[in-house]
């Protein structure tokens, strides 16, 4: 199949109450692809008068969407699941155009996830066991979990679709109403989304606005009429967001961001083995969507033992990554996110190399031809380095990893925590002591061990320390979109026999 950038109409609105409707004050902003700088489409720059609208579609959906079994809710998570798998291709190619990322990625990895999250979420809710407790002969103690009402939902630009599975597919099956705030860099695939699931939704349940963080993010994290507060973003963002939402006491799950490490202990070195190809592919992952995920490998820890040899191998795997049109299926790299992402990424090489790092890859923009050439390409960049280095704690959010050496396993782990973050790691070794303690000391939520970047959706996401807190995917994301009640229930005749 040849894929290519889909047409858009010019302008969209927001979704709100089950249709598409414009912004109250008639402005809208521009969505550019960063693979051209060329302008895609228009969206709402929205104001708090539509958020305000949007949450009070969602408070009118709440009593009846809330009351549907989760049998009911289940099936239309299906059904959504179906719709985004019949246009995968569509969803994926829109996906490329708004965020860059090579096709390759989103055909295989971002738009199946998504798909895979909506039927996740459709069987958990329908595979939960109740829970009742005989306290004592006479009494009994039952649980039941009750939707929360209406969620506030902002995500960021760098995986816009499954960031909205994420999200919408938990909240969704517990019985919430949603209001969702896409980036304002990739508002197309949510858009997309709503149009294409109009029909099987009730009006209110699901409402998509558009605009910017503090014109439109603001006022939605701040109202009184929502229920919780679900952000996925920066850190400094996501410290924002909970001011707003104490003002209510409303509770938020933040999943900020992150400066992961991936360490390589010596006895990965067999050079007549697959695991060491398998190693040296963990190590260049860094560059997996851009550099501009969450859990990017972004600090890479080597034993010095094996640093010469295996670091010779990661940098020609590294200068072997193809960038080019991300439509091309064996385009490995894309382009990144935005202008403002392109010269930060830049700023952070330029402040690696002031701070003495030696640059073993890469280290510029990529220049494109044709109308590429407008586009924002980075190189797959290595600076080597230490810890205390800028480009060691700051998250970059671009393909660039600092690399450094360790001795020994205290000073591995001493290194992947000297971070403020705990999102992600990765560990890579053949000895089974290594493998369960290392990761144990690591506070980070999620560690892979001998593997790297893989986003099931039965298997619990989040973070330590600055990278947030609560839980995403598994089914234990359902308690964080719903209330426990306990009902107390005495059988007992007699009287309590307090007064
Ligand atoms: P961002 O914080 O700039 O923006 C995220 C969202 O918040 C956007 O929708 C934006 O419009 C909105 N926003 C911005 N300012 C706001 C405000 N004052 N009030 C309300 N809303 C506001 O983040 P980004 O640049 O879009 O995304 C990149 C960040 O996201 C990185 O730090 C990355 O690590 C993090 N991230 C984390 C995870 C995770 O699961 N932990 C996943 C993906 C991305």
């Amino acid at each position: 199949m040849n894929y290519s950038k889909p047409r858009f109409k010019e302008k969209y609105g927001n979704f709100i109450n089950g249709k598409f409707v414009a912004p109250e004050d008639g402005e809208y902003f521009e969505n550019h692809s960063p693979i051209d700088n060329k302008v895609l489409a228009k969206y709402p720059r929205s104001k708090e008068s539509d958020v305000k609208k949007a949450i009070a579609a969602a408070n009118n959906a709440k009593d009846a969407w809330g009351k549907t079994s989760a049998g009911e809710r289940a099936s239309i998570l299906m059904k959504i699941a179906d719709v985004i798998e019949e246009n995968l291709n569509e969803f994926a190619q829109m996906e490329t155009a708004d965020n860059g990322k090579a096709i390759r990625e989103t055909v295989n990895a971002d738009v199946p996830l998504a798909v895979d999250h909506f039927r996740y979420f459709a069987s958990v809710i329908r595979a939960e066991e109740g829970s009742a407790t005989e306290l004592n002969e006479n009494t009994v103690s039952l649980i039941i979990r009750e939707p929360l009402g209406v969620v506030a939902q902002i995500i960021p630009w760098n995986f816009p679709l499954l960031m909205l599975a994420w999200k919408v597919a938990p909240a969704l099956a517990s019985g919430n109403c949603i209001v969702l705030k896409p980036a304002e860099q990739t508002p197309a695939s949510a858009t997309f989304l709503a149009e294409k699931i109009a029909d099987l939704l009730p009006p209110g349940v699901f409402n998509v606005i558009h605009g910017f963080g503090p014109e439109a993010g603001k006022p939605l994290a701040s109202s009184g009429n929502v229920d919780k507060v679900a952000f996925t973003g920066e850190t400094t963002t996501g410290q924002l967001i909970m001011q707003y939402a104490s003002k209510n006491l409303n509770p938020v799950t933040m999943e900020l961001g992150g400066k992961s490490p991936n360490i390589f202990f010596n006895s990965i070195m067999d050079e007549d083995d697959d695991f060491l190809d398998k190693c040296i592919e963990g190590a260049v992952l860094f560059a997996f969507n851009q550099g501009e995920v969450c859990t990017a490998p972004s600090r890479l820890l080597i034993q010095e033992d094996i640093y010469d040899a295996f670091i010779e191998k990661v940098i020609a795997r590294t200068k072997a990554i193809k960038m080019g049109d991300p439509f091309d299926m064996s385009t490995m790299m894309g382009a990144q996110a935005s202008n403002d992402q392109f010269e930060k990424i830049l700023s952070y090489i330029d402040i690696g190399k002031e701070e003495g790092a030696e640059v073993l890859a890469g280290g510029a923009a990529q220049k494109l031809e044709g109308d590429l050439s407008n586009g924002f390409y980075v190189q797959p960049t290595i600076l080597k380095g230490h810890n205390k280095m800028r480009v060691f704690q700051e998250e970059i959010f671009g393909p660039v990893v600092a690399v450094c050496t360790f001795k020994d396993e205290a000073e591995a782990i001493e290194i992947a925590n000297d971070t403020l973050y705990g999102l992600g790691a990765g560990v890579w070794t053949r000895d089974a002591h290594q493998l369960y303690q290392i990761p144990r000391a690591i506070k980070a939520g999620r560690v892979w061990v001998n593997c790297y970047h893989d986003y099931p959706a039965h298997a619990p996401f989040g973070g330590y320390k600055k990278s947030g807190f609560g839980r995403e995917n598994h089914l234990m994301m359902l308690n964080h979109y719903r209330q426990t009640k306990n009902m107390l229930i005495s059988y007992d005749k007699k009287k309590l026999g307090f007064f």
